[in-house]
């Protein structure tokens, strides 16, 4: 799950990490409140989960109540690479004297964390890192080990951070791998992390994914969402407690496991066709959770026919059928319907289905002729 720059700065703080202070807000007159609040020269930053905000408009410095007016509304709504703004952070300003580079990744080829520092920060990451590799040091860090503090001043100096630095870098490195580790990151990375005038330092921006199965353990973590980046119907999928990803093209797919879903998206392709969603409806899926899943498939419009690719574990075959004559029953669909089934109770379930006689389903006995059916009837 991939936090705000904002909902990232506040979890690094709760570890020590220093950022500026500031407030979210998600009208013009909250942002003046809080400007107010804070102090001139303030920051209008948007709040999308993107990099490059500041070469696009998104980030402005404001140096009165009118001009913290005039940026708020224009980055309100704003356009952002595709993404709506609809909230800005208002900070207090900084004075940057350099602009550094730090962030932890999960390496899995590794299979440890990688701990990366740099003095060419602020601008983008992957130009340095093709340009000029060097300029990036880099540890992995040994998990039983641990990050210990010669690690961070190791980095510093690896990078060629100013002398004065070292030690506060190695302990904001220290800091950033210690939430990290206790929330259950995938990735932090700071971007620029700079050096003020008065030489201190400071996270300015933070770009902050957490590992999604971790959540249960970090219920408050959980609750931070981003309105913005929420798909309508990945959301509606994930309150019915199914696993769905919205893909761009026109074929609905609903499987029963995850390998079986991936296989059924490789064969649609083979097959010519563009997959719309990836739907594991999981194992022992009941009548309703099949209606359930056939209405998240068919709230994208962009649906034109849908492939039920079934075998039946413990799922049971006629336990499908009925899910699909309920969902035909419920919202009658109007696109075509391909259907395999195969595995337990599977004759059970296809003689429902022709007992059923719905309009414009489609049963096929075999995984890649059911695809060959469905890109046909797709168009
Ligand atoms: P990004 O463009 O989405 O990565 O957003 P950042 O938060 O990294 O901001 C981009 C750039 O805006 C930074 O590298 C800074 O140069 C500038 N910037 C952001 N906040 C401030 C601030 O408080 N004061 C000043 N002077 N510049 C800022
Ligand atoms: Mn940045």
């Amino acid at each position: 799950m991939d936090l705000l720059e904002y909902q990232g700065k506040q979890l690094l703080a709760r570890h020590g990490v220093p950022v500026p202070s500031g407030k979210p807000a998600t009208t013009v007159d909250e942002a003046v409140a809080v400007a107010e609040e804070i102090g001139y020269p303030c920051v209008v930053k948007a709040q999308v989960q993107i990099g490059g905000r500041g070469k696009l408009g998104g980030i402005k410095v404001a140096a009165s109540r009118a001009e913290v007016e005039e940026h708020a509304g224009n980055i309100l709504g704003m356009d952002i690479k595709g993404l709506t703004v609809h909230e800005v952070w208002i900070e207090e300003a900084s004075d940057i004297a350099s602009e550094y580079y730090a962030s932890i990744v999960f390496d899995r080829s590794a299979k440890s964390s990688l701990v990366m520092l740099s003095t060419k920060g602020g601008m983008d990451i992957e130009a340095v890192a093709d340009e000029d590799p060097d300029a990036i040091a880099h540890l992995h860090v040994d998990p039983l080990l641990g990050f210990q503090d010669f690690h961070g001043r190791r980095l510093a100096f690896d990078a060629g951070v100013d002398a004065d630095v070292i030690r506060p870098i190695g302990d904001m490195l220290a800091k950033l791998y210690e939430t990290y580790l206790e929330e259950e990151a995938l990735l932090i990375e700071v971007n620029p992390l700079i050096i003020t005038n008065d030489r201190e330092i400071k996270a300015l921006d933070a770009k902050v994914t957490l590992d999604g199965n971790a959540l249960y353990r970090h219920p408050e973590n959980a609750e931070l969402t981003d309105p913005s980046a929420e798909d309508p119907q990945e959301k509606m999928a994930k309150e019915r407690g199914l696993t769905y990803v919205k893909l761009d093209g026109n074929i609905g797919i609903l499987g029963n496991g995850a390998g079986l879903v991936m296989s059924t998206l490789d064969v649609v392709a083979q097959a010519g066709g563009a997959p719309a969603n990836f739907l594991d409806a999981g194992g022992g899926s009941k009548a309703e959770a099949i209606t359930s899943a056939v209405e998240v498939i068919l709230s994208d419009s962009k649906v034109t026919a849908v492939l039920f690719n079934i075998f039946g574990g413990i799922t049971r075959c006629d336990e499908v059928a009925k899910g699909l004559i309920e969902a035909f029953a419920t919202i009658n669909p109007t696109v075509p319907f391909v259907v395999r089934l195969d595995g337990t109770n599977d004759v059970a379930g296809r003689e429902l289905l022709a007992e059923a006689d719905l309009p414009n389903v489609h049963t096929v006995a075999t995984m890649l002729e059911a695809a060959e059916k469905v890109v046909e009837l797709a168009g």
